[in-house]
């Protein structure tokens, strides 16, 4: 089986180190959207470039282009933005050079994502040539905001998607999934996260003088050991156990001769398919709650929820890119949650979305490079998953309408 294509109209691995010389680190557009959408023109696709801003953020430049009208609507989503280099003479070649030598891809972006954006439009270049846009429409949801806010990104883009009648059917995240080889791993959901603040509130006074004062530090103590001694549950099919982790406590008190007013403390919680952000809430609310009422003491809780949990259930989207995997590499990927959140967690309202992508070892560091021959296995991989889809795209299509 042939892993890479002579006749690609677009070489993914030059594609990518070109998408590299573009300093697109966030929010700067850079010239890497730019660069895409003409490749992407020259294909055929029509392309819509979507700024967004608000006031307090910075404005942020967004693509989304198709090729096809028919359903259904394949689409890859990603992000060209970057982090920032840090001191580029750390580098053993220039963050922004672009360089590939002896069969590695160096550069920021190279892992995270500009590899699998290239091998993306390589992997779809490739199918349209041979087989058109009869059986269904491929896309792209392109984000220069991901490794920023988030916030005039990919929820802009899904609203405006809404509003313009614009569906999406199923959706791969092109994000770096593999921890070491390419293959090893699809994320098919991710944990949820919840960061909350206890508040002790009591009375100031002298340290010689104890019951003309209230020591806020004691109750958010026991506050904080009720909600250590929590088991939240035991992991779930597809999910490691939900985790409590109590991040700071701050009483910021010089004196030692004072009683403080008020102590602090902050929790994350990621947590998997059990719970939600606001059944956490309210359970860390409780048990605050509790322990006040014991003590006669002042705790109160904020919270803000950062994602909820998700997972697409295993079925023939699922399948058929652990298929994709296996038929080039012959290693059967596993099905994972693990890790931090991504764009996906707002994509998933829209539609069943997978995330597979190159290997992360080096993402947000220096020195950050792929394989080039990775890139080219991975742009097979989407190229079967591209041809597997649409071969199947009666199915395809009926799956979307059966989840509503
Ligand atoms: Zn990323």
């Amino acid at each position: 089986m042939p892993v890479t294509d002579k006749a690609l109209p677009i070489d993914p691995v030059a594609f990518a180190a070109e998408l590299i010389r573009c300093p697109s680190v966030t929010p700067a557009e850079g010239g890497a959207l730019d660069l895409l959408e003409e490749r992407l023109t020259a294909l055929g696709f029509t392309c819509h470039r979507l700024p967004f801003e608000e006031p307090g953020e910075d404005r942020v430049d967004n693509l989304y282009a198709r090729i096809g009208t028919a359903a259904p609507n394949l689409c890859f989503a990603g992000h060209t933005d970057v982090v920032p280099p840090g001191n580029a003479s750390d580098w053993q070649v220039g963050p922004f050079e672009g360089t590939v030598k002896d069969g590695v891809i160096w550069g920021r972006g190279a892992a995270d994502m500009k590899g699998s954006i290239a091998a993306f439009a390589a992997a779809a270049a490739a199918y349209i040539k041979a087989q058109g846009t009869e059986a269904g429409s491929i896309s792209f949801l392109i984000t220069g905001d991901e490794e920023g806010p988030a916030v005039n990104g990919t929820v802009k883009m899904l609203d405006w998607l809404d509003r313009h009648n614009e569906q999406i059917d199923h959706c791969v995240v092109g994000e770096p999934t593999n921890p070491h080889e390419l293959g090893e791993m699809i994320k098919i959901g991710r944990r949820g996260s919840v960061n909350m603040v206890i508040t002790a509130q009591g009375k100031q006074g002298h340290v010689a003088y104890p019951h003309l004062a209230d020591n806020p530090v004691p109750h958010l103590v026991a506050a904080l050991a009720a909600l250590d001694a929590l088991e939240l549950d035991q992991g779930t099919e597809h999910f490691q156990p939900s985790n409590l982790e109590i991040t700071t406590v701050d009483v910021a008190n010089e004196a030692t001769n004072v009683i403080p007013a008020t102590a602090r403390a902050r929790i994350n919680i990621r947590f998997n398919d059990r719970h939600t952000g606001q059944s956490l809430i309210d359970l860390v609310k409780n048990t605050v709650s509790a322990v006040a009422a014991k003590r006669d003491a002042t705790l109160t809780v904020s919270a803000k929820i950062s994602g909820e949990s998700f997972v697409t259930q295993p079925g023939p989207f699922v399948d058929l890119i652990a298929r994709s995997v296996e038929h080039v590499l012959g290693r059967a990927p596993e099905l994972s949650t693990t890790g931090g959140t991504s764009d996906a967690r707002f994509i998933k309202n829209h539609c069943p979305v997978l995330e597979f992508g190159l290997v992360g070892e080096t993402m947000h560091k220096v020195d950050e490079r792929v394989p080039a021959h990775d890139v080219e296995q991975l742009t097979a991989i989407y190229r079967r998953l591209i041809d597997g889809y649409f071969a199947e795209a009666a199915a395809f299509a009926a799956e979307k309408q059966s989840r509503g």
